[in-house]
């Protein structure tokens, strides 16, 4: 089988890692390659440090994701909660997904609570058809070969559609992705939980690297117990965990013909 190359593009530098390190994991089994996009730089995701410290964190913390999971991991400048569909925005876009040529990209869905997730998937969309136009953007060549576009499911308040979908068994990849998720340390063990109203007492001291990551998983695994219920038809029998990806309505989406050439670990 050809290697294929999937971007997975996210608002945030956390989203790609939280929606899809499984199916980016199952794509470097194969020794396929792997691109994560953050559109914004995160630099507003904290209550209590300076931007342009928190910018430099969590850079850091995509660097460390990007040698876990060995993969590439690109963050734009645009500030956080910044990301709009402007002209300069989607260039931007354009030239890393050109230079890139995925076979699959994967975003949010265009219905999200997050305006940074759905600028990002408007983004997304205002390329898709542009990456094979060269006269558009021309500094980067046009590709000639089509991106086949899906939508990360299990954001929050995430209800089944009818939309095609293919879900993948990531039980086995559990503990790495994990690893990734607690790699976001300024998210997992400060902002996130001070946003959501958690008790900041309850969070395990750095000291404790076993008792923060029993933190994590004990908060996020329900949501991918969840996908896997709901998308348990598609599943080997006995699937605790699994990531699923959505068709969008962009050209040349996720289909029942292109998704066994691109997700052939699930079929
Ligand atoms: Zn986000």
């Amino acid at each position: 089988m050809s290697e294929k190359r999937l971007a997975l593009v996210g608002a945030h530098p956390d989203d790609c890692d939280i929606l899809g390190a499984g199916l980016a994991l199952r794509y470097r089994a194969l020794g396929w390659k792997v691109l994560f996009i953050s559109m914004a730089n995160g630099d507003c995701g904290h209550q209590s440090m300076t931007r342009a410290e928190l910018g430099a964190r969590r850079k850091a913390e995509t660097e460390a994701v990007a040698n876990l999971l060995d993969i590439d991991y690109v963050v734009m400048d645009t500030p956080d909660c910044d990301v709009m569909p402007t002209l300069e925005q989607r260039w931007n876009l354009m030239r890393v997904l050109r230079r890139f040529a995925p076979d699959l990209v994967v975003t949010h869905h265009t219905q999200d609570y997050h305006p940074d997730h759905r600028y990002t998937s408007q983004l997304v969309g205002d390329c898709s058809f542009l990456l094979k136009v060269p006269h558009c953007c021309p500094d980067v060549p046009a590709l000639r070969k089509n991106t086949v576009h899906a939508f990360f499911y299990a954001q929050r308040q995430s209800v089944r559609t009818d939309d095609f979908s293919v879900a993948i068994p990531i039980d086995d990849l559990w503990e790495t992705k994990l690893s990734a998720l607690c790699c976001h340390e300024s998210q997992m063990f400060e902002w996130l939980p001070w946003v959501d109203n958690k008790d900041m007492d309850a969070i395990p001291p750095a000291s404790d690297v076993a008792g923060r990551r029993a933190y994590v998983d004990a908060w996020r695994r329900p949501r991918f117990e969840n996908v896997a219920q709901q998308h348990r038809e598609m599943l080997p029998a006995g699937t605790q965990l699994a990531e699923a990806f959505y068709a969008a309505p962009f050209p040349t989406s996720l289909n029942a013909e292109n998704a066994r050439e691109l997700f052939p670990f699930a079929f």
